[in-house]
């Protein structure tokens, strides 16, 4: 089982605290802010040129936003980071930030389904063109860039379907061609890969996963390079997308338990894994970190570990067999918004998988899993409970 490298265990619970600045209280204390008073008119006139080292005004940062955001750009090893209100700004705003119209962006086949939407409908109305590729496409982008590209962008493993990508070889290649590389970190999380190392120059958090983690925050983290930051900070700062203090309160209080909180899902994840790969019902598991999987050799070239969520394929059977399954389900339920410390369970049918330049055809139904906190022997129960039904319903017959 692959660990969080031992700097990044303590890392977790030091990063981002000055207890000294802070009448050493172990954490910051929550800042609520709107208006941030200046001493002097002459600070007022600095912060007119731009040269003001103080607040100036709370959509800019307070200790506490600030504190979050030092955290993770050190975590992801970046230059500097920024917290927008979900992982979807993450996105959105250092799209809204790079781009222009008349330019032109690469997009994974696999990316995050809203991400897609964004691109299709809003970037599309600004001028943007997009085009998507395939995932596993590596130094093979070259025959896609044109002279206007100017992002290329990646998740790694995919959403939904776990491809994997070979991400130096595209950030070659991207930046061979004058564009920037965004990618989607979510899955990896700052522990487990590291973007910046691999040629990134923007990455993308959606924080409202593993590091906040109790499945009670919206938040998401840009963390730039020193190259993209003081564009991506101006289109931020443009936009007005600052996150609540509360919201950034408790995914720093998440955040310190990431590693072992991590460590944990990511062994009852490959248990059950490795279980359901042994079921009769079960055609396929797509789990990069389980040997013999799909994507396993570029995981294990690139990722010390990752998320508790993979893909089951499942032998033939109907949407009723599904139902059977999933609705009786004690522990694992129904939902998107994964990294929480509950365990869900969600149906993909073929059609809900939208590609453009690749294929999905899985051949059988198609189930993502996140595994939690819960006792893993527990868990095994319920999907053998669950599996029983698919079968009684007609399911891998
Ligand atoms: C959930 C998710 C997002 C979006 O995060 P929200 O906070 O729900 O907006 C972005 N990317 C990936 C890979 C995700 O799983």
């Amino acid at each position: 089982m692959s660990k969080a490298g031992a700097g990044d265990r303590t890392r977790v619970t030091q990063a981002g605290r000055d207890p000294a600045a802070h009448h050493y209280t172990v954490n910051p204390p929550v800042y609520h802010a709107s208006t941030v008073l200046y001493p002097s008119l002459a600070d007022v006139a600095e912060d007119w040129q731009g040269a003001y080292t103080g607040l100036g005004y709370a959509l800019r940062g307070t200790p506490t936003t600030q504190a979050l955001q030092d955290a993770v750009a050190e975590l992801e090893g970046g230059y500097r980071a920024l917290v927008v209100p979900s992982g979807l700004a993450a996105i959105t705003v250092p799209l809204l930030a790079l781009l222009r119209s008349g330019e032109h962006l690469l997009v994974t086949d696999a990316v995050y389904g809203p991400t897609r939407r964004f691109c299709d409908n809003d970037l599309a109305r600004f001028g943007v063109e997009t085009t998507y590729y395939d995932p596993l496409i590596a130094g093979g982008i070259e025959r896609l860039m044109r002279p206007n590209t100017r992002v290329v962008f990646t998740e790694s493993p995919g959403s939904v379907t776990f491809e994997m990508q070979d991400i130096r070889a595209i950030a070659a290649v991207a930046h061979a061609h004058g564009a920037c590389v965004l990618m989607d970190n979510t899955w990896g999380t700052p522990l487990c890969f590291k973007p910046f190392a691999h040629g990134v120059d923007v990455s993308i958090q959606a924080g409202t996963k593993y590091l906040a983690g109790h499945s009670d925050v919206l938040i998401g983290l840009v963390v730039c390079n020193q190259a993209t930051y003081r564009t991506v900070r101006a289109g931020w700062t443009n936009l007005g997308v600052t996150a609540g203090p509360d919201d950034c309160n408790l995914t720093l209080r998440g955040l310190r338990t990431l590693a072992v909180r991590l460590e944990h899902a990511q062994a009852s994840g490959l248990r059950i894994a490795e279980w359901l790969r042994s079921r009769p019902e079960v055609q396929e598991v797509i789990h990069p970190a389980l040997p013999g999987a799909r994507g396993h050799a570029l995981w294990k070239r690139d990722f010390t570990g990752g998320a508790a969520l993979f893909g089951v394929i499942l032998k033939r059977g109907s949407f009723d067999a599904v139902a059977a399954m999933l609705d009786g389900m004690r522990l694992f339920k129904m939902g998107y918004s994964w990294g929480g410390y509950e365990s869900l369970i969600m149906y993909y049918p073929d059609e809900r998988v939208l590609r453009v330049a690749t294929r999905w055809a899985p051949g059988g139904p198609y189930l993502r899993l996140h595994v939690g906190l819960e006792a893993v022997d527990d868990l095994i129960d319920d999907l053998r409970e669950g599996l029983d039904r698919y079968r009684a319903a007609g399911g891998a017959a």
